[in-house]
């Protein structure tokens, strides 16, 4: 395979992940609203501030790399959240409906991961500059915190019982 095919594939997974963070961002608030837990409302609110960010950081990225992200839908996205709304609103009492969020969250968490993940093996072995990877790498660790904060808060801890258990109980 050619450097340039490579490429191709580099900037076609910056494409796509452009297009994952613009439906993210557009549906947050739509989980931050059906939340009832306010931790929970915490960790979604503030990881919408970080995805706007991130979006700012794929600008910067496509910015250096002289390039445009392409018109491309995420359609892995578009599904991931699809099924997670309809998930969600399958559940009106609270505690249910929380995790049942956290769930489908976790599942936009772990796709951006992969493709993070990806995209900074590429950067990495196409010998990208510093900048580009130390931009990726910081949103790759966000969206592992992110992963993290929703499993601490359905398991729980020694301290507080988690979104799980509650939903069992209600
Ligand atoms: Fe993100
Ligand atoms: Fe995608
Ligand atoms: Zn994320």
């Amino acid at each position: 395979m050619s450097q340039e095919e490579f490429n191709k594939i580099f900037l076609h997974e910056l494409s796509d992940l452009y297009s994952a963070e613009e439906q993210i961002v557009e549906e947050l608030p739509n989980m931050i609203k059906a939340a009832s837990n306010e931790e929970l409302k915490e960790v979604l609110k503030s990881h919408l501030q970080e995805s706007k960010m991130q979006i700012k950081r794929l600008e910067q990225i496509f910015l250096l790399l002289d390039a445009k992200p392409s018109k491309k839908v995420c359609m892995g996205i578009k599904g991931i959240l699809k099924e997670g709304s309809n998930f969600i609103s399958e559940f009106s009492k609270s505690n249910s409906r929380d995790a049942a969020l956290i769930s489908a969250a976790q599942k936009v968490e772990h796709y951006e991961i992969a493709s993070y993940g990806s995209a900074y093996s590429h950067a990495d072995y196409l010998g990208c500059d510093r900048e580009i990877k130390n931009l990726l790498n910081d949103t790759l660790t966000e969206e592992k915190d992110a992963n993290k904060k929703l499993s601490k808060l359905a398991e729980g801890s020694i301290f507080s019982a988690g979104i799980n258990k509650l939903a069992c109980k209600s």
